[in-house]
């Protein structure tokens, strides 16, 4: 049997259909963008194009924000408003007459990863997502943690510095407020003010400086974006320091947009993790890239697909 992974954004909807193996026989994308009801009837019809034709079980529809899975509902969601409180179940199973379960998007892509991808030969492996916003997840004994309320697995707003920026969340000094792919851009705002002659300032004099520019500018060797990408992996190495800690697992991936910058963000987050995280877990944790890129959240979303036994229709 297979399952229908539906991974939402901010900006778009991506589903597809996934075999036992992770294999994607049919996938498709639609704009997340517009008012509540468009975005319900956008991933019914992603949902029902990509079953077509397909033998199709169960269907998972991983979401952005805090999600509480055991209630299939989406409680805050700063990057997508319209998904904020509705009850995605049941109208999406009105909808495609297919059972539906919710859950968090990161959580999907740790699932992901842990299934198909990064961790798919170890038990125990800490995911987290480098984006706009950093997410999490955490596959504990071969089972995604979630928390009493499905809650759990926020790696993004674990407190880093509490008089650092303010966080989405409104939280101080989160590890998203100083290494995601917005706090990058902001960073290099700043250095490129500080150093106007670098690569980095004269880019900012002429337009506005995004995260993707510094990884640019930093392989092109200039030392200002250098400096920014290392000072971002240097706080992420923080915060995997605390998650090696607590989590002890044997392998560490790092995704999402910004993992794109690879060793020039995990060489910094590396030299963190062995000065601060313990022995014996800090020399048993790989810290790696990630390896299946955005496909992660369909495949992740497709494997939690659960039936109404709770049974993984993709199996475990
Ligand atoms: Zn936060």
């Amino acid at each position: 049997m297979n399952a229908v992974g539906v991974d939402v954004g901010g900006t778009k909807i991506a589903a597809g259909v996934v075999t036992s193996a992770g294999k994607i026989l049919a996938s498709t994308t639609y704009p997340s963008a517009g008012p509540r009801e468009d975005l319900l009837s956008s991933i019914a019809r992603a949902i029902m194009e990509v079953a077509d034709g397909h033998e199709v079980g169960w269907v998972c529809v991983a979401a952005p924000g805090f999600v509480l899975s055991a209630e299939n509902r989406v409680v805050f969601s700063p990057n997508l408003h319209t998904i904020e409180g509705v009850p995605l179940k049941e109208e999406l199973e009105r909808r495609v007459g297919l059972g539906v379960t919710v859950e968090n998007d990161a959580s999907a892509a740790a699932w992901g990863e842990f299934r198909f991808g990064a961790g798919s030969e170890v038990d125990h492996l800490v995911f987290v997502t480098l984006g706009t916003g950093i997410g999490g997840g955490v596959i504990s004994h071969g089972a995604l943690m979630r928390g009493a309320q499905g809650a759990g697995g926020e790696l993004g707003h674990f407190t880093i510095d509490s008089k650092r920026p303010l966080c989405v969340c409104g939280n101080r000094g989160c590890l998203e407020a100083l290494a995601s792919g917005t706090a990058i851009a902001r960073r290099a705002r700043e250095v490129a003010g500080e150093r106007p002659d670098s690569a980095l300032g004269t880019l900012a004099a002429q337009r506005k400086v995004l995260g993707e520019d510094v990884t640019e500018l930093a392989r092109g060797g200039d030392e200002a974006a250098l400096s920014v990408l290392e000072g971002a992996g240097a706080w992420l190495g923080i915060g995997l320091a605390g998650f090696v800690n607590v989590f002890n697992p044997e392998v560490v991936a790092v995704g999402g947009a910004v993992s794109g910058a690879g060793d020039l963000i995990l060489s910094a987050a590396r030299r963190e993790v062995r000065l601060r995280a313990r022995s014996p877990s800090r020399d048993l944790a790989e810290i790696k890239a990630a390896t299946l890129g955005a496909k992660s959240g369909i495949l992740g979303a497709a494997a939690l697909a659960r039936d109404d036994a709770g049974q993984y229709v993709l199996g475990n």
